[in-house]
């Protein structure tokens, strides 16, 4: 097993040779702003705290944060000027806009030598698509790569989302050498404390990170030193280690919803492997992980309800990430999105095609049944998420996108979808994909939440788009919905996200993706 490990982790280390350029200087052109005092006029707020829409108001931001947030009048009935906040030294008609604040991409890679994207076309992707914050959780390009674009998108030198690295435990994240005793597992915290990590992706790769006594240590070290926590807790781990386990030990939150079953097994202590099993095979490993919820304890069963309760009780963080694993269930639908054509670098492509060594590309035998097993998998999950979420806790939303046919941006969005077809109200979606996300970013360091909802003192971070999100998340797509005018029978797209605003720059979406377009264009000839 360990020359398994070993061998990917050399792997690893070998695709992480070239780190991709860093993303170019912002142009001139590339945002206006932040403007003493902007003013978007009468359009209608979802806050993101989970309140109805309103309108029409009246948004004022000056400089990089919102002043106020002013109702001008009643739907359909001309707003009176007097009352109307004055002195604008830049306007935006909102008429017709729904605004939102910035969404939170908390499980955002940007992308790397494997999949040959640039930090440019990433970054694109994700602001045309109003996603204003990434949390980058492992920063496989390096420690040193990932603080460098952090801090350079925080002085707004970049066209680029806020970054949030939480980096990988990992012995090739640091120079310290293996993570293999608390006293190590101790000396990595320090060290991305030192280097100015907002948190820990807990991930296993070589080094024993779920032994209970390690994961201790490192999990006591971090929330000493407020450093955030979040963990793909992979089959390699969870026989030692299960969410539950994890987050009693001080873990505050999760990707993806591996360790979870395993937190509700009551018939069984190891998930039901087959002997020719092989955790290195990724059909094996994404093909049984599908035939896993249901080994778990039923939903509304006591074990069930028990896990939630607790969970909640230590302010648990859970972050599915649906979508990423969407093609598990619909192979042919994630790999002929109709965004691939225009916006999918050829690179990229290559990359998700069937192959026993790029990850997240086993397609060599998926099977119907694999799908079907998929299906009732995602049921399952999708039960416990809204469970979650009724009984008190908080779901956010991250993508994962650059594996398994998923694309920047366009596969955000598609999580929103998925949080709705858990059960989630478009309003509950929101306010995961907002101030949830928000919330769970601030809370290790016992900060003040500063975005992800539409209220004066908070950063200006917002989404505009001239569809109601609500009514139909598509609109948000960078391709937009599909409508017939009935005027004269065509068929039309609207939506697509108009205007992002991230720090008080405004950002023209769809001049970001005409960028992106291009980009694949050129990358094809
Ligand atoms: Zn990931």
């Amino acid at each position: 097993m360990r020359k398994v490990f070993l061998f990917v982790l050399l792997a690893a280390t070998a695709a992480l040779a070239q780190n991709p350029p860093y993303a170019p200087d912002r142009r001139p052109g590339e945002g206006e702003g932040p403007f003493p005092r902007l003013i978007i006029r009468g359009a209608t707020v979802v806050d993101g705290t989970g309140a109805p829409p309103i309108g029409p108001v009246d948004i004022v931001i000056e400089g990089n944060r919102i002043r106020e947030v002013r109702g001008v009048g009643v739907p359909n009935v001309p707003i009176k000027p007097e009352g109307r906040p004055k002195d604008a030294t830049k306007e935006i008609d909102g008429s017709g806009l729904w605004v939102l604040p910035g969404f939170i991409d908390m499980h955002g890679h940007a992308g790397g030598a494997e999949q040959g994207t640039t930090a440019e076309y990433v970054y694109k992707l994700w602001l045309a698509h109003g996603v204003t914050t990434v949390r980058e959780p492992g920063c496989g390009n390096g420690a040193d790569w990932c603080l460098h674009e952090r801090d350079r998108s925080a002085r707004n030198e970049i066209v680029a989302p806020r970054l949030v690295p939480y980096i990988f435990t990992m012995r090739r994240s640091w120079d310290g050498g293996p993570i293999d005793s608390p006293e190590q597992a101790r000396k990595f915290v320090q060290w991305a404390s030192k280097k100015g990590f907002d948190g820990l992706k807990v991930f296993a790769a070589g080094d024993p990170i779920f032994q209970p006594d390690i994961l201790a240590a490192l999990l006591d070290e971090a929330n000493k030193l407020h450093l955030g926590s979040t963990t793909h807790l992979a089959q390699m781990g969870v026989a030692e280690s299960n969410i539950l386990s994890a987050a009693r030990l001080g873990l505050r939150g999760m990707e993806h919803w591996y360790g979870l079953p395993e937190s509700l097994f009551t018939d069984r202590t190891i998930q039901d492997y087959p002997p020719s099993y092989n955790y290195a095979n990724e059909q094996d490993r994404f093909g049984y992980a599908g035939r896993l919820w249901k080994q778990a304890a039923p939903p509304g069963s006591e074990k069930w309800n028990a896990a939630i309760d607790e969970l909640i009780k230590l302010r648990f963080n859970i972050d599915p990430t649906l979508t990423i694993y969407e093609a598990n269930r619909d192979l042919v639908r994630a790999m002929r999105a109709e965004w691939h054509e225009r916006y999918t670098l050829p690179s990229l492509w290559r990359f998700y095609q069937p192959s026993r060594t790029a990850h997240g590309a086993y397609w060599y035998h998926w099977t119907t049944q694999d799908e079907i097993e998929w299906k009732n998998n995602f049921r399952i999950w999708m039960r416990f998420l809204n469970d979650y979420k009724n009984r008190g806790g908080r779901v956010t939303t991250g993508s994962d996108s650059g594996f398994i046919y998923k694309l920047y941006g366009f596969d955000y969005i598609r999580e929103l979808e998925l949080l709705q077809e858990a059960g989630f109200h478009p309003l509950e979606v929101v306010r995961s994909a907002t101030m949830w996300g928000a919330e769970a970013l601030a809370a290790p360091r016992g900060a003040k939440v500063e975005s992800g909802v539409v209220r004066p003192g908070y950063l200006a971070d917002l989404v505009m788009v001239d569809q109601n999100p609500l009514d139909d998340f598509k609109v948000l797509y960078g391709t937009g919905a599909i409508r017939v005018n009935d005027a004269n029978g065509a068929v039309e797209r609207v939506g697509g996200v108009k205007w992002v605003v991230k720090d008080g720059i405004v950002y023209d979406a769809k001049q970001l993706l005409r960028d992106v377009e291009a980009m694949v264009a050129r990358a094809k000839k």
